[in-house]
């Protein structure tokens, strides 16, 4: 075990600026591997001590964080004007992991290592240097021979992405709870469309928590998000409307935006700096879905870096799944009421299997015909030409 006590302290092996999902899950891993014993440095502006997040993901395969999910479901729901359906996931579960629970998991996982150390400070600049990096904060200055930074500034990327398609999934939620027994604990709402469209993406979802305990969301893909009051209204509306509930208790609150973009996110931003996260583009350009991708993608690093690599790797999606997410970020964008009908094919013409395959990029060539010729050509042949035509897609 190494004594801190003994080391220079602004000298480490690697730094980890921002420790969120990313930031904490490759410190996890890298706690996990050959490289427990590196001196490791996560540095984050906030104590990450509130549930300021819950992720939710399917999968077929246990995670690393079996014993921290709080939901689990064997079924989903899909409604709207074109199909109703349950569907059974066979093989997969949906799992849902509260911010929370997560931050501890890891920060007491990390405890036992005197060698990983967490401090709440802001960063201010992370500087490229000759043989590593250094990241300047509000207290101090640090050096590593590797800085993996998850700081996403939105500002720079949407200049970045100037030419690009860029939406944001925005999505408000509320928490409720009610003295009636209304809610299914073993099924996940994952699609409403009960809601006006107004030539954008717009759904709910219900997350159960028990039957009189649910998360209630109201999700959009568009260029800009609406004004405050609007997700209120329209959770308001659902919940009296849909959900046919007068009586209930908002006991928790979620906001969120996640990236939309066929943006391509470069993998480094200096020779010793590493992009993860949301920032190195783990995040789903069409749907949003970021933690799988994000674990996939720090465990990618970690290897490299176990086996003497240099540990810049690229999180975003392969080309051929570039260029359907693009395809499709160019219908919400544009010709945003087709995606109710769009979404409706593919969950009513397609195996959940198939689809949650092809949405992981892991299906292959015959899985994302199935799924794309199950869908009516004419919105993808206009955005396909659209997209070349006006080289948006590269
Ligand atoms: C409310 C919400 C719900 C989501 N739900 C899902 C979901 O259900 N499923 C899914 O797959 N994805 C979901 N996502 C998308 C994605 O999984 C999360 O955004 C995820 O947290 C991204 O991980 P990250 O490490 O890139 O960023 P974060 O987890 O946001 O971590 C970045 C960290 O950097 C810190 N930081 C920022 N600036 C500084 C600075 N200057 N100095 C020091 N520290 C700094 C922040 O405090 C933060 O802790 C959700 C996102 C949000 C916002």
């Amino acid at each position: 075990m190494i004594n801190f006590n003994n080391l220079k302290m602004t000298d480490f092996d690697y730094i980890i600026a921002g420790g969120g999902a990313a930031g904490l899950s490759l410190a996890f891993y890298l706690s996990n591997s050959s490289l427990k014993n590196k001196k490791v440095l996560i540095i984050d502006k906030d104590q990450k001590n509130k549930n300021d997040r819950t992720w939710g993901f399917w999968t077929s395969r246990p995670t690393a964080f079996e014993s921290i999910i709080s939901y689990r479901y064997k079924k989903i729901e899909f409604i709207s004007k074109f199909t109703n359906r349950t569907i059974p996931l066979g093989d997969y579960s949906y799992n849902v992991i509260q911010g929370i629970d997560f931050y501890q998991f890891i920060k007491s996982h990390l405890s036992a290592f005197t060698n990983f150390r967490f401090i709440n400070e802001a960063i201010t600049q992370i500087n490229d240097l000759e043989s590593g990096a250094e990241v300047i904060t509000n207290l101090g200055k640090y050096t590593a021979g590797w800085v993996f930074s998850s700081l996403y500034d939105e500002k720079e990327i949407v200049k970045a992405a100037v030419s690009k398609l860029y939406l944001r999934q925005h999505f408000k939620g509320w928490v409720i709870e009610t003295p009636k027994q209304v809610f299914d604990p073993e099924s996940f709402r994952m699609f409403d469309f009960r809601t006006p469209q107004e030539n954008q993406m717009r759904f709910f979802y219900v997350i159960p928590h028990s039957k009189n305990r649910a998360l209630v969301e109201f999700t959009i893909f568009s260029e800009n998000l609406l004004e405050k009051p609007l997700y209120e209204i329209a959770l308001k509306q659902y919940i009296s409307e849909i959900l046919k509930l007068d009586d209930y208790q908002i006991v928790e609150e979620e906001f969120g935006i996640i990236p939309m973009t066929n943006y391509r996110f470069p993998a480094q931003r200096g020779k010793h700096i590493v992009n993860i996260g949301t920032l190195g583009g783990s995040s789903k350009p069409s749907s949003g879905y970021t933690f799988l991708r994000i674990q996939k993608h720090v465990q990618k690093i970690v290897r490299a870096l176990e086996n003497g690599k240099k540990p810049i790797i690229s999180a975003n999606s392969p080309i051929k799944y570039h260029l359907y997410d693009s395809v499709l970020l160019n219908i919400l964008k544009n010709n945003g009421s087709q995606s109710e009908r769009i979404f409706s094919e593919m969950f009513k013409n397609n195996t959940i299997r198939q689809i949650f395959r092809f949405l992981d990029e892991t299906g292959g060539l015959k899985n994302d015909l199935k799924i794309i010729t199950s869908l009516s050509p004419m919105p993808f042949l206009k955005s396909t030409i659209n997209l070349l035509t006006r080289k948006i897609f590269s």
